[in-house]
């Protein structure tokens, strides 16, 4: 007796795509159908490991297809796991894959694109209904107690079920196909569509009475590198990843010493998450055996790695344990160290080799790796040289450089490395911090990306050479390289009665929001600047703190005044004159504010609207003293709290590198 069922209404409409797709590529539905069996296949493997009871324990481990060209009819058969009727139900009544949502949501968005959407992703069994008018499925679950079940749908909102007769363990899946679509009765055409999409399938498939399977079976990672085509390589990733803009590049390893053990590992082209991608967690194939014993596995390399995609097969790993124990092996471990390494070693080759392959890789997945320098402090080492930077060097925003090249091309007496911290590059560059860099000449590291806020956490020195930041308040760069003050700044810089007065001024309004005011040595152009006299790595968190949508608290720095600048003789003269209150305090609002938001740090930068009208309004004839400064609010900040904070990288989401409320000037 069959008893009807209605899909769930994700699968009506993927249905209704691919029933109706005019898709030129639809032998694609083979593909994913085999794999289907060979997972079904792998997942038996792992079962008889442990599990004594298994339905029709001697069946040869097999995909099987069968065609006929009257009934034009084909059959795609497995000795796999099979599925009883719940697991039948779940399985092809319901879509559990976020990626067939998205698909769905996609093609909702822009259905003219069904063609083109179809071949980036797996669409998985219902792809079968591109080609088939019915689909049949009869399964048998590998637990001899199960009950054997048929499964049946034409492509419209049900499906029905009923009992059925079988004694091998596995699946049959029967397509029916289209009047149109009886290429595929065709033995040679399904031999070819084999050979093309499945060649590397681990077990045997077998077209119709032939003795000799059609695939050569081989996984692709345990052939010999030199007789692997760039062009399997390459399938073979987009049939991993279903990422279809290939990777940038790949690793194969073969070893027999200390360990014996194969692995293929690509380096995607982009970072960006395919939508569409069944495989949107990272993690590495890992085989024991030829067997797959996990999907995603984590612990083959560090998590600073785990953009790294690819499969790991290992001669030496216990196979009659279960997953957890074998994280905690000894193999494991070694396996770990030595992929590891290898990655490692093959991104530093590409750096020196193929600067501008590695550049391109380092823009997709550095912010990893600078995450493993500040996390995994023990890689440190390897990880130095993979940083790259942009620089003042020749205020080129295309180039990078490396750390090593920095330091090569440091003057002999400097000492430190400078850096200076930044939303992006322009506000870097224009930044009051370089005034005295630019003045002598000194090369400034750019740190812009958001997850460089952290980097002085682990990279606090390289090659002897200590890190410091630009706003650092114990600067002294006169050792570093002379300036001819004269040239460089006309202007004679305030009296020192005129300057304490104008300091204490600026003091008492600001109060609490700055540690200290006082005379700058530094500045050229600029009339005011922030230094910090915290000097741990974690002086940055407060940034990080902003990404992650925390209240964050404004770090409470020191105000460097330029004692040469035309604003601070201009602001000193109107102090001794007893000028207008509220202008001068608007004034010195204003710098405060204006070196916040240089800093990038400004919470609120559209609040000085306000101010900066009245203040227009004051430099083009308004008598200040008629202006509501005293209306306008100012930043409040109170003073932050002297703790480590914590931080949990996982809950940081990088995109290009400019935080999203960059300061929207
Ligand atoms: P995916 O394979 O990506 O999960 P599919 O739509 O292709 O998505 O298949 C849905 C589910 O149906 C599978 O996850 C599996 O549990 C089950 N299934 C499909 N084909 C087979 C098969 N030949 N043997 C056993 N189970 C299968």
């Amino acid at each position: 007796m069959s008893e009807q069922h209605i899909f769930q209404a994700e699968t009506q409409q993927l249905l209704n795509i691919l029933i109706h797709s005019l898709y030129t590529e639809k032998e694609i539905f083979l593909r994913e159908l085999i794999s289907n069996a060979s997972d079904a296949l792998n997942r038996l493997q792992f079962e008889m490991l442990t599990n004594d009871a298994v339905q029709d324990a001697q069946a040869e481990l097999e995909i099987h297809i069968e065609v006929d060209e009257e009934a034009n009819t084909l059959t795609i058969s497995d000795s796999g796991i099979g599925m009883n009727r719940e697991e039948i139900v779940a399985g092809l009544g319901t879509i559990a894959k976020s990626g067939a949502k998205a698909f769905i949501e996609a093609m909702q968005d822009k259905p003219e694109s069904a063609a083109d959407i179809i071949g980036q992703f797996g669409v998985g069994f219902y792809s079968a209904f591109m080609v088939a008018k019915q689909v049949d499925v009869v399964s048998r679950s590998y637990r001899p107690e199960d009950e054997a079940v048929k499964w049946a749908a034409t492509g419209g909102a049900s499906y029905t079920l009923e009992a059925a007769e079988k004694d091998a363990r596995g699946t049959a899946v029967v397509l029916h196909l289209k009047d149109d679509e009886n290429e595929f009765t065709r033995e040679f055409r399904i031999k070819d569509i084999i050979r093309r999409h499945s060649d590397y399938v681990a077990f045997p498939i077998r077209v119709g009475d032939d003795e000799e399977p059609t695939n050569k079976q081989q996984a692709i990672w345990r052939r010999s590198p030199s007789e692997v085509e760039a062009e399997e390589y390459d399938s073979f990733y987009k049939m991993l990843t279903m990422d279809f803009a290939g990777a940038s590049h790949h690793i194969h390893m073969r070893a027999d010493v200390p360990m014996q053990f194969y692995a293929l590992l690509y380096l995607p082209g982009s970072a960006e998450q395919n939508m569409f991608s069944p495989r949107n967690e990272p993690g590495l194939k890992l085989y024991a055996r030829k067997v797959l014993i996990e999907e995603y596995n984590r612990e083959l390399l560090p998590e600073y790695l785990s953009f790294v995609q690819g499969v790991v097969d290992s001669e030496d790993l216990p196979l009659s344990v279960s997953r957890e124990s074998i994280q905690a092996t000894r193999v494991m471990a070694s396996l770990k160290k030595t992929v590891t390494r290898r990655v490692l070693s093959e991104l530093k080759r590409m750096a020196k080799n193929d600067r501008d392959k590695y550049l391109s890789v380092f823009q997709e997945f550095g912010a990893f790796l600078k995450q493993g320098l500040v996390i995994e402090s023990e890689d440190r080492s390897d990880l130095e040289p993979l940083l790259y930077f942009q620089t003042t060097h020749d205020d080129d925003p295309s180039k990078f450089y490396s750390l090593d090249e920095v330091v090569e091309r440091m003057p002999e007496n400097q000492d430190d490395i400078y850096y200076i911290i930044a939303d992006d590059y322009g506000s870097g560059a224009r930044s009051p911090h370089l005034d005295a860099f630019r003045q002598r000449g000194i090369e400034v590291l750019y740190f812009t990306h958001p997850v460089d806020a952290m980097l002085p956490m682990g990279l606090t020195d390289f090659k002897g050479h200590k890190l410091v930041s630009v706003d650092s308040a114990e600067l002294d760069l006169d050792e570093v390289g002379q300036v001819d003050e004269e040239a460089a700044t006309p202007e004679a810089p305030l009296e020192t009665d005129s300057f304490a007065a104008l300091q204490e001024r600026v003091k008492a309004r600001l109060g609490e929001r700055v540690s200290d005011v006082r005379e700058s040595r530094t500045l050229v152009g600029s009339p005011a600047r922030l230094v910090s006299e915290d000097d741990s790595g974690s002086r940055y968190m407060y940034r990080i703190n902003r990404l992650l949508d925390k209240d964050y608290q404004l770090p409470v720095k020191a105000l460097e005044l330029n004692p040469r600048h035309p604003l601070m003789h201009n602001l000193s003269g109107l102090i001794s004159k007893n000028g207008d209150a509220g202008l001068i305090d608007a004034v010195v609002e204003q710098v405060f504010e204006t070196a916040l938001l240089q800093d990038g740090i400004h919470p609120d930068p559209s609040s000085m609207a306000a101010r900066l009208t009245l203040l227009m309004q004051a430099a083009t004839g308004s008598a200040s003293a008629d202006l509501p400064f005293a209306d306008v609010k100012t930043v409040i900040s109170e003073p932050a709290v002297n703790e480590t904070p914590q931080i949990n990288l996982s809950d940081l989401e990088f995109e290009d590198g400019d935080s999203e409320d960059s300061t929207p000037l």
